[in-house]
């Protein structure tokens, strides 16, 4: 199988660049570029993404917003006082001070930008908070897809359900599951190691996941972000994309001496043992 790493240097040959610029203790702001011009996912601090856009010489041009906690949109003011470039955000959250700033879309719209050339779709992932979207890149030069989830998927994980229902965030996640596999998942966490613990106790048998494990470690022992994930990797190795499997759900039976109705029923149990995960 290949790891997200592998898939990651297939795309070596598209010109621009998806970086995530480490923010706080283990966010990551995404940041896109064509070499010149930038744009800025989720942007939980300002100074982060200056000091980085200063390194390369490279201008911001737009941001896009996932959701509305503070992590995600804290620096979008002090950008804006920088310069006042586009800001697209989800439809159905308020932003407080930024509402005046933000141009809204929801599942299904469009956000067309010029330089760097983007056409993103717009998906409702709702789960994490109610509004919360996702921006889906068909194909880069070298045509690869992108998505930029925000707080729904992450690698070996998923969102903490802050405001949604499981069903909502099950069905948030099976859209981002049926995108194509080859699609490279831009998380905003770097939560992949504990995930993984996590991960294995769901799914103790899952070969990739083991090989996953020892592959993360690695990465993290040497300071390399886990990220980008791909979809194809996800539903080999996330349990959260994996409710149905039904050595998932002998795991969670086992775990919880709780018997699990359907896929719906071990969504849920996972992600309220996951809470409480140690
Ligand atoms: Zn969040």
């Amino acid at each position: 199988m290949k790891s997200p790493l592998e898939y990651a240097r297939s795309s070596d040959t598209c010109a621009y660049e998806y970086v995530p610029v480490p923010a706080f203790e283990d966010n990551y702001i995404w940041v896109v570029s064509d070499g010149r011009n930038a744009v800025a996912v989720d942007p939980g601090d300002a100074a982060p993404v200056r000091a980085y856009l200063a390194k390369r010489g490279w201008r911001l041009v737009a941001i896009l917003l996932t959701h509305h906690h503070n992590d995600h949109v804290g620096g979008v003011a002090d950008l804006l006082a920088d310069a006042r470039v586009p800001v697209y955000g989800p439809a159905g959250e308020a932003l407080g001070p930024l509402d005046a700033f933000v141009t809204r879309v929801k599942g299904g719209d469009a956000v067309h930008l010029e330089a760097p050339a983007l056409d993103l779709t717009v998906l409702d992932v709702p789960g994490h908070t109610r509004g919360h979207i996702a921006y889906f890149q068909a194909a880069d030069a070298a045509g690869t897809p992108h998505v930029f989830c925000g707080d729904t998927l992450f690698a070996c994980g998923c969102g903490r359900l802050f405001e949604g229902t499981p069903a909502q965030m099950l069905d948030s996640l099976d859209a981002l599951a049926a995108l194509p596999g080859d699609t490279h998942v831009h998380c905003a966490h770097e939560y992949t190691l504990s995930n993984i613990r996590f991960a294995l106790a769901c799914d103790p048998d899952n070969a990739d996941l083991r090989d996953w494990s020892r592959e993360a470690a690695a990465l993290r022992e040497r300071g390399v972000p886990t990220l980008p994930t791909t979809i194809a990797h996800e539903r080999a190795v996330n349990p959260f994309l994996r409710a149905g499997d039904a050595a998932v759900q002998a795991a969670l039976t086992e775990a919880l001496h709780e018997s699990v109705p359907d896929r719906l029923a071990a969504f849920a149990m996972m992600r309220e043992w996951k809470n409480r995960f140690r």
